[in-house]
């Protein structure tokens, strides 16, 4: 049996960049020997195996077929005989589809490494579009390279479009869409990702309503970028450059999608899109099965980021009800979370990048305030049952109240 890296461990390798995972294809072997050698088989879907020490991926040589809608519908077929270009050429991309030895010898028949250098994301073969996950793992790498230069190849693009207009892209699961989309959304420059998936039609498809946000005008005064859908972008690219986690980069992404729905007539005002576009993100959270914490943030801030805006003019009353529709009193980190987002959502507006966000520590203040009631001495007081809370709201209240004045 020969043993080879493949996949991301070449490509990455040679441009240079830190190899975290590594990939190996084993040709000449059975399943039988693999076991005999002490590996261990992994999924039952593919001949995979970990290695018996480092627990890295072992996978036979296997050609692929497609036998029907999804990816439920692949037949594989991995045996000694299947070469290793055999293998390479079901991979995605040319520069996914390079192998090498031990010694760094390195195999190379679809030109990976021209395509490397030419910084192009070409696809290896026209059964690429058997897969529809491909047009979100293409989107993928593009977001991660595209600080190197690297751009879709105009063909591979255009198998993206038709794969997006064939209704395949409706056939993923939510969970394997999820994680190339949550691991996009992570990458440097994840508008890139959306960018791509727009240009080949899969935005219409997987979101169409982040997709209906390009061409809708917001007012030039707040939003010198005019567009709601290149805001959104570059609230997103605002929210990597400040090292975001995953719950806030989700959140920036959805929060303006009730624009999408204001009637024209309207434009540019965006009258209560707010409270609109709730629906459109509970759709778009469920749809990709997104994680609780990812879920309840997006909604939150597509609530309530104008509140954050606003703060300084909000009236204790509103302050408090905003403390409380986040828990904020046993949920900190997700209100550190809602403020982050409001931030990147201001500074993603065209000129004003650099500019401060005194909201987010206006706001701080005013959960300190709020928080540093005592129920204790309440309690001596007596008061107990729904008068305890009426009585917690009122000195918080109060709180929040001089708060309001001290700050002003
Ligand atoms: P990463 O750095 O994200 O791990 P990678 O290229 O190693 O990048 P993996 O998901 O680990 O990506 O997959 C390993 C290799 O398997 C890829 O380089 C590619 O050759 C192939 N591959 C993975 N998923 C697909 C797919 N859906 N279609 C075709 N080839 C795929
Ligand atoms: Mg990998």
């Amino acid at each position: 049996m020969r043993i080879y890296k493949v996949g991301g461990a070449v490509r990455d390798r040679l441009l240079g960049i830190a190899v975290t995972d590594i990939d190996r294809v084993v040709v000449g072997a059975t399943t039988e020997e693999m076991l005999a050698k002490g590996f261990r088989p992994v999924g039952a879907d593919f001949p995979v195996f970990l290695h018996p020490k480092t627990g890295e991926e072992y996978a036979l040589a296997r050609t692929e077929r497609k036998s029907g809608r999804g990816y439920g519908g692949f037949t594989f077929h991995a045996s000694p005989d299947v070469t290793l270009e055999e293998d390479l050429i079901r991979r995605d991309l040319t520069i996914n589809a390079m192998a090498e030895d031990d010694e760094q010898n390195l195999t190379d028949p679809y030109h990976g490494q021209r395509d490397l250098e030419a910084r192009i994301l070409r696809h290896v073969s026209p059964a690429f579009a058997e897969d529809p996950l491909r047009v979100l793992r293409v989107a993928r790498f593009a977001a991660r390279y595209a600080e190197l230069g690297f751009t879709v190849a105009t063909e591979t693009l255009k198998l993206m479009r038709q794969l997006s207009e064939s209704g395949e892209l409706q056939a993923l699961t939510a969970e394997r869409s999820w994680k190339e989309i949550s691991r996009a959304l992570m990458e440097n420059q994840p508008q890139v990702f959306i960018e791509v998936l727009r240009a080949c039609g899969a935005l219409k498809v997987l979101m169409p309503e982040v997709d209906a946000l390009f061409g809708v005008p917001q007012p030039a005064i707040h939003h010198p970028e005019i567009d709601t859908g290149a805001h959104t972008l570059s609230v997103l690219q605002q929210a990597a450059h400040h090292k975001q986690p995953l719950t806030v980069r989700w959140a920036c992404l959805l929060h303006d999608l009730g624009k999408g729905l204001t009637p024209e007539e309207q434009w540019p005002r965006h009258i209560a899109h707010e409270s609109k576009g709730l629906k459109l993100i509970k759709a778009v959270n469920e749809r990709f099965k997104a994680p609780r914490d990812c879920q309840e943030l997006a909604l939150l801030v597509g609530e309530y980021h104008t509140h954050g805006h606003r703060a300084l003019e909000l009236k204790a009353s509103t302050l408090l009800e905003l403390l409380q529709s986040f828990d904020v009193f046993r949920r900190p980190q997700r209100f550190e979370e809602f403020l982050a987002a409001c931030e990147m959502d201001a500074r993603g507006r065209k000129g004003l990048e650099e500019r401060s966000y005194p909201q987010a520590d206006y706001l701080r203040g005013a959960a300190t305030a709020a928080r540093s009631v005592a129920v204790q001495p309440l309690l001596e007081q007596g008061f107990k049952g729904p008068e305890l809370g009426e009585a917690i709201k009122r000195e918080r209240l109060k709180a929040l109240k001089a708060y309001k004045e001290a700050s002003s």
